[in-house]
Formats: C-alpha cells, structure tokens, sequence
C-alpha cells in the first residue's frame, strides 16, 4: 500500500512543491491550504501523477478543524505515515508597532498548529511503530533579523519542538525533523520584496541581492524542488536515525 503523507499550506509555494515531490514518488497525499482553487490543484496533481488524493481548506488556526482533517483523511486512507507542517504566514514590524492580532495569528499558525496536528496523527504512528514528522521552520528558526518578532519566535518555537518529538518518538520509529530554508521564491515572499522596496524606496532588485540574498553565501534562492527531495528523504526507511534535528538549507546563511 502507498505511504500518505498529509502536507499543510501545500496549494501553494514550498508545500505545493514538496507536495509534487512526494506525487511524483507515489505518496497519497492530504492537501490543505487556503487558496480557493485548492480542491482543483489536489485533484489536478491525483490525475497527472496517478495518486489518491484529498484537500481540506482546515484553517491552521481552529484546532478542530485541524482534527476533524485527520479525522477524515485516516478514515480514507487508514494511517498517515508523513506528517509535513508547512502552512506559515509572515508579518513585518518593529516591536513597538507591531500588531497583537498578527502576533497571535503567527504563532497560531506557524507553530501551535504544529502541536495540534502531531498530537492528532501520533497514536496512530506509534501504534504502527512508523511516523515521519517534517516541519518547515527557517534560517529564522536559527537566527533572527530585525522586524520579524513573532516570526522568529514562531520558527524558534518550532525547532525546539522539533526536539523533543525528536525524543518522545524514538521508541516508536516516529522521527521529527526541521527543515530551515533561506529564502525561495514563493508568494510569501514575493509579497515581502514588494514591502520592503516601497518601505526602503529601493528597486525590487536591489532589495533580492541588497537586503534577502545578502544573508547567503550562495545568492540564489533555494528551490522547492531541493526542499521536497529533502523531505522525500526524511521521509524515507533509510533515514531512521536522523531525528531532532534542525537543518538548514540555507545557502550557507548559518556558517556565518
Ligand atoms: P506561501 O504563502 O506560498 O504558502 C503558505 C501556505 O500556507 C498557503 O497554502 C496558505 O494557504 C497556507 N496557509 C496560510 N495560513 C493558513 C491557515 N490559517 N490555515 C491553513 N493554511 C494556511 O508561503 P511559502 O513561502 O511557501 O511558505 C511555506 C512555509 O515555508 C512557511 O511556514 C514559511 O514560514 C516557510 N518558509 C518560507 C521561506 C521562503 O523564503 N518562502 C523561507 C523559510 C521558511
């Protein structure tokens, strides 16, 4: 029988990418998002890559929503074997002024979901004594920048409970790992250089290589297609000791 992995915020950027990855490998996959075309995109990606299916719109920040999507794809599908907690958003302020609904909405949703999400599929996995827990964090869940308070908080967070699952689930062959990109060319971030050229009054351009790709060592974006051939792997029998980890793929970011 076909693994399934069940990939949040994955009708868009990383996670739809990851998602292709995982087709193209013969997963069942569980999409979720909040693009209003998400239903079409799972389907379209079933019939292309002759895989099972299903999309939930479950917003990652109502808890039972994010059950009753486990709920209902483990019915259809008996187990979910790949967990990938992908769905993020971003906000950019300095302290001061930053918005308290978008601090809450952030750690909501790019961390609190995490835990609702592995507590939902964990019985399962550890009954079957094989689970693979891939959360998306970021460069920023090793590092900060200025402006990006719940962000950073939010990625952090999920590093450190990328760890313990890390722990707790060695008994019972679940392994948990972050993967910490730099920057990748998706809406989120696209949405981000057009901020910031109009806040700094600078060209899009500058804005990629002066302010984003500065941080890298290797100042391309990193692509969706290497962040999915990761995770296919973390996903894999093979890579049972790998656990607890947070690794970045970052064009050389971190060895700063
Ligand atoms: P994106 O905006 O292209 O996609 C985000 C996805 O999350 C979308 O499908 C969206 O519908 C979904 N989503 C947002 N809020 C949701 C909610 N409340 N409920 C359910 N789904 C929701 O962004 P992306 O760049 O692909 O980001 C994906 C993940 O990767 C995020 O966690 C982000 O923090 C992380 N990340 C992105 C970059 C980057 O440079 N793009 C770098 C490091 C980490």
């Amino acid at each position: 029988m076909n693994r399934t992995a069940l990939i949040t915020g994955s009708t868009s950027g990383i996670g739809l990418g990851i998602a292709t990855e995982f087709a193209k490998a013969k997963y069942n996959i569980v999409f979720n998002g909040l693009e209003p075309n998400g239903a079409e995109i799972a389907a379209n990606i079933g019939k292309q890559y002759g895989i099972e299916t299903m999309f939930f719109p479950a917003n990652m920040m109502k808890p039972d929503e994010i059950k009753d999507m486990v709920t209902k794809s483990t019915e259809k599908f008996g187990k979910i074997d790949v967990l990938i907690c992908n769905a993020g958003i971003q906000h950019v302020a300095p302290i001061d002024e930053f918005p308290d609904d978008k601090w809450n909405a952030i750690i909501a949703i790019n961390l609190t979901s995490a835990y609702h999400l592995t507590k939902a599929v964990w019985p399962k996995m550890k009954e079957q004594k094989f689970g693979r827990i891939i959360n998306i964090a970021s460069a920023h869940g090793l590092v900060a920048s200025e402006f990006k308070s719940a962000y950073v908080t939010s990625k952090h967070g999920i590093v450190g409970l990328t760890k313990v699952l890390g722990l707790e689930g060695a008994p019972y062959n679940i392994t948990a790992n972050a993967i910490c990109p730099g920057y990748v060319k998706t809406p989120l971030v696209e949405k981000q250089i057009a901020d910031q050229a109009k806040a700094h009054n600078m060209s899009e351009g500058d804005v990629v290589s002066k302010v984003m790709l500065y941080k890298q060592a290797v100042k391309q974006f990193v692509s969706v297609e290497t962040l999915g051939q990761l995770a296919l792997f973390l996903a894999s029998d093979n890579a049972n000791t790998i656990t607890g980890t947070a690794m970045p793929v970052d064009g050389g970011w971190n060895a700063q």
